[in-house]
């Protein structure tokens, strides 16, 4: 069997986790701070993830209850699920932004119920063109939504914002605020080792969701913030670059100019799309995503994240918003 642990820098380990969804490995970073320990990113809590997480600390030595420090990139549930689980166990001083604790204090509260079951959100739906009577609110979530896989602390040790500097051991570990497919997303760079723990950022292969919700407001541009995410990572000087998802690598630089690349290369094809004619982002989704045998909530994720880009490029003057019959139609200026 393959090994799930591989030192990728003196004293920096990658951990492999299992994922019952794509992408169906998420990597995690164990640090020896020489005298503590230190753990970017959890993993889900399922027996399977939390069982390889104890078998990898025990090839390094160490049991999961001698962890000291956990620090997270952001709240989804690959990068922060199994984090209750592991401060409970460990007590390790748990890191986390503020906006990203409130986002998993929510996604608890909304486990209890579906999309559609709220209120607020059902005009937010029908206005963007999404068929929200046609679908039932249980298709409308993940599988594991309100389940004991997602446990994640909403009440962190501390939260941690942009600059801040987590020191543990002979470690530094800088905290680089980069919004855009979570709004309290951070990478985690080693200055002295030139070493960056990107978080779902800058993974290698494929590029993260960035989808406007329903409760974002009115100003939100989170694709306006993940391109400049971008272009902020790059001012800073790393060789090594270790993603979530995917393979390490070391230009981090040139694979930020290849995201900002691919989203405008995205928005200029949905811009085309409604250059004559109006459309909804639902309906634009349909077109670019593909529209027939996805589960519905694939199809909400790609109206949303066409959603981003359409308000992305009304904010840069390149599109307007026409609201029509209780409809949010773009088009292009
Ligand atoms: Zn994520």
């Amino acid at each position: 069997m393959a090994s799930k642990i591989v030192e990728v820098h003196p004293g920096i380990y990658e951990i492999f986790l299992p994922l019952p969804m794509r992408p169906t490995i998420i990597n995690v970073y164990l640090v020896d701070c020489h005298g503590a320990w230190a753990l970017i990113d959890t993993g889900m809590n399922s027996p399977e993830s939390i069982g390889t997480l104890e078998d990898t600390f025990r090839q390094v030595g160490i049991e999961l209850e001698d962890l000291d420090v956990l620090i997270a990139t952001h709240h989804h549930i690959d990068h922060f699920g199994a984090s209750g689980q592991i401060r409970s166990r460990s007590h390790a001083t748990t890191h986390i932004h503020k906006l990203e604790a409130a986002r998993a204090d929510r996604m608890l509260f909304f486990g209890r119920m579906g999309p559609a079951d709220r209120p607020e959100s059902r005009p937010f739906f029908e206005k963007h063109g999404f068929p929200i009577e046609e679908h039932s609110a249980s298709g409308m979530r993940p599988a594991w939504m309100g389940t004991q896989m997602y446990f994640p602390v909403t009440e962190p040790d501390r939260f941690i914002d942009d600059g801040d500097v987590i020191e543990v051991g002979d470690r530094k570990f800088e905290v680089i605020w980069t919004p855009g497919h979570a709004p309290g997303h951070n990478v985690i760079f080693l200055r002295k080792e030139k070493v960056m723990i990107v978080g779902d950022h800058l993974l290698p292969k494929i590029t993260p969701h960035v989808g406007i919700y329903p409760d974002a407001g009115e100003a939100a541009n989170p694709l306006g913030d993940f391109i400049e995410s971008q272009k902020k990572v790059q001012r800073f000087d790393a060789e090594l670059i270790l993603p979530a998802h995917g393979g390490v690598y070391h230009d981090h630089r040139h694979r930020a100019n290849q995201i900002i690349e691919h989203h405008r290369c995205r928005e200029d094809e949905m811009l085309d799309l409604v250059r004559g004619k109006p459309q909804t982002a639902f309906e634009v989704a349909q077109q670019v995503f593909g529209g027939e045998e996805r589960p519905i909530f694939h199809v909400m994720a790609a109206t949303f994240e066409t959603l981003a880009h359409l308000e992305h490029a009304r904010i840069e003057g390149r599109a307007r918003r026409i609201e029509r019959d209780n409809r949010v139609l773009f088009q292009t200026l």
